[in-house]
């Protein structure tokens, strides 16, 4: 048994080792990446269920393997945020926003806001601010075009810093969306506290919104909530007419789902608001 337990050492130690030279070879790719511009930005459509217009989009960052794959952010988002590369990569994905959103005025949608990811890292980085007016100053683009997704959990760790860090973002005159809302530690007070925007109702919840009666009631009671406490909200991840058409009954305001797009590369972006006849 002396001897099993050996091997098992022994086949432990070769799994961590495997494990942790696939990551150092992902962070290298990853470094290598960012210097051949090998990252892009997708945008998915936000739709408000009212009047069907196109209000928004958020970016979505993809990375093209040179050998034709495309990692979904998924699986390299996590280890971007262990080794710091995510505010470069933030950077990028704020940069690629900003000359979007130019695109979209050029094509005469001037009421179309764009919605970018931050991570917790991003989030406690001392130069956010001036990072964000960097780029929106290069690109000509005004704050109030830009809306932050960050999640409860990013803004729990520390709550008095996170309050004063997006009343700063707030006045510069950008909005904050609570992401993947109802997956964290949702506090109603801390919700009242923080100045948000929007509430994004996590994909979990909507999946089965048709068939599980307490998703439906969790939706339902959610959108009320909001309304009451005059913050808006977008369902996330609604595939199905059936799933919009509850959605409706529930006076949800904004959708984002594959129902209505997938998250498209630019160039198709600008075909699909072109085909919605948006002004
Ligand atoms: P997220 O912020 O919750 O983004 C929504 C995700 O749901 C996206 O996955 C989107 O493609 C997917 N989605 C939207 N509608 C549907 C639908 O109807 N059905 C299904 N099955 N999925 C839908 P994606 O693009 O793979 O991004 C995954 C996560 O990676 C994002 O989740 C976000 O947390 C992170 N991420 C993506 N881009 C960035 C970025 O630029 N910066 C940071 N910090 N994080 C990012
Ligand atoms: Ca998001
Ligand atoms: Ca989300
Ligand atoms: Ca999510």
């Amino acid at each position: 048994s002396k001897a099993k337990g050996k091997n098992a050492y022994f086949l432990f130690t070769q799994e961590v080792n495997l494990r942790i030279s696939k990551r150092l070879k992902l962070e290298n790719d990853m470094r290598q990446a960012l210097k051949n511009r090998e990252f892009t930005v997708y945008f998915q459509p936000k739709v408000n269920l009212f009047n069907d217009v196109v209000t928004g989009m958020e970016a979505l960052v993809r990375w093209h393997k040179p050998d034709g794959t495309v990692v979904s952010p998924a699986d390299f988002i996590p280890l971007a945020e262990e080794t710091g590369l995510i505010v470069p990569l933030g950077e990028y994905v704020m940069d690629a926003s900003c000359k979007a959103m130019q695109l979209f005025e050029g094509i005469g949608c001037d009421d179309i806001s764009i919605a970018v990811n931050l991570s917790p890292i991003q989030f406690d980085q001392e130069d956010l601010v001036e990072m964000i007016t960097e780029k929106l100053e290069m690109n000509g683009v005004s704050p109030s075009k830009i809306e932050l997704e960050i999640t409860e959990s990013t803004l729990m760790t520390n709550v008095e810093k996170s309050i004063a860090k997006l009343n700063m973002l707030v006045d510069m005159g950008m909005s904050i969306s609570i992401d993947d809302f109802g997956t964290g530690h949702s506090s109603l007070y801390y919700l009242k506290n923080f100045p948000i925007d929007r509430l994004k109702i996590d994909r979990s919840f909507i999946r089965d919104i048709t068939t599980d009666e307490s998703d439906a009631q969790i939706v339902e009671t959610i959108i009320l909530m909001a309304g009451n406490l005059g913050i808006g909200v977008v369902a996330e991840g609604a595939e199905t007419k059936e799933q919009i058409d509850m959605l409706q009954s529930f006076n949800c305001e904004l959708v984002q789902g594959y129902y209505y797009s997938p998250p498209l590369p630019l160039e198709d972006v600008i075909v699909y608001l072109r085909s919605e006849g948006v002004d």
